[in-house]
């Protein structure tokens, strides 16, 4: 029995994704549950015999200190994370991208504007790991490498040297040359080229559509809406409208914002700027019941903000007294006239 192991970049796949839809002529999305059942039947056609799928890895990205009114498409990414570490057991490794406050498209960023979002860790990530599990006995025998890009050359042609076979997955319309070629001079793989544009048929994700309980204390009307939209376990559902509401809400609560009188914007003597994605501890120190939001103090003296679904699953609004200690993770950092912004946040016990 062969052991596979998957390797995806996952930034390259959310980025070709769009172009696999179009050339599939509808709303495509990809099962994610289905893919590494699918690819290891095309690798068991190519090499014989039978193999098993041990583990599936995923290296992405996500946005973090963008512009508040993104934010729904970043919860709705790092959602999908979790639902595929929670339902599809992947191991996930994602790094944060530092968008200093701008919006996540250039379109809607102001023109002229020169930032550049820049992606750190993802491709050396899912390089390290896949020339490091190969070094280890019997962890693996194929890696499925579902990549697009060149950068990944050298560690292929490395995990062949160690004697692991790899089989390349790709999208035609942005993979590089030297995964293509028949020839495979670049000696990076010991199969064809596996393509997705020809699995569509087989991963697509066949929605079904269910009715659901919006859990939102500020849901209007019928709370039975029909969704095909997945909570994950544990996770509360909230309707469209609702979270149309919450990122209103959230942008309003933030002009309300104006400090709560401590040296909000002075970091101590040599502490560092949190970067975003990092946890930090702090109180609540104020909270506006009812309105579903509040604000931590956190121990560098800076302030941020948190509406109730930017809480854990095991920590509920209601729950919260002023003066609780907490941990969180850096959505956005403070600027001058704004508190910065938390998410998952936690019950933070004292070691
Ligand atoms: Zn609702």
């Amino acid at each position: 029995m062969a052991k596979i192991m998957l390797f995806i970049d996952g930034t390259w796949l959310y980025a070709t994704v769009p172009a696999l839809a179009k050339a599939y002529g509808k709303d495509f999305q990809i099962d994610f549950g289905r893919l590494p059942l699918v690819l290891a039947e095309q690798v068991q056609a190519k090499a014989g015999g039978t193999v098993e799928v041990v583990r599936t890895n995923l290296f992405g990205s996500y946005a973090a200190n963008y512009d508040e009114r993104d934010e729904d498409s970043v919860e709705r990414r790092l959602d999908f994370f979790d639902m595929l570490k929670e339902e599809y057991h992947y191991e996930i490794e994602i790094f944060p991208i530092n968008f200093k406050g701008r919006r996540l498209r250039r379109a809607d960023r102001a023109t002229g504007d020169p930032f550049e979002p820049k992606e750190k860790c993802v491709d050396i990530a899912l390089a390290t790991s896949m020339l490091y599990l190969a070094t280890l006995p019997e962890v693996y025998d194929i890696a499925i490498a579902v990549i697009g890009d060149q950068d990944f050359k050298p560690v292929l042609q490395q995990v062949r040297r160690l004697g692991k076979r790899v089989a390349i997955t790709s999208v035609k319309a942005s993979c590089a040359f030297d995964f293509t070629d028949p020839r495979d001079e670049p000696r990076v793989k010991d199969y064809d080229t596996i393509w997705l544009d020809d699995l569509l048929p087989q991963l697509e994700l066949k929605y079904e559509r269910r009715l659901l309980e919006c859990q939102s204390p500020m849901h209007q009307g019928d709370r039975k809406v029909w969704t095909n939209y997945r909570p994950r376990r544990g996770k509360s559902f909230y309707c469209d409208s609702c979270r149309e509401e919450f990122n209103k809400q959230k942008q309003e609560a933030q002009l309300e914002y104006t400090g709560s009188g401590a040296p909000a914007f002075s970091s101590p003597e040599g502490a560092a700027a949190p970067e975003p994605g990092q946890r930090m501890t702090g109180i609540v120190y104020e909270k506006k019941e009812g309105r579903g939001f509040g604000f931590i103090r956190a121990d560098n003296n800076k302030e941020y903000y948190f509406h109730f679904t930017d809480l854990s699953v095991d920590l509920r609004f209601e729950d919260i007294p002023t003066g609780m200690r907490v941990n969180f993770e850096v959505k956005r950092d403070p600027s001058d006239s704004k508190a910065g912004a938390a998410r998952n946040v936690r019950r933070h016990f004292e070691d």
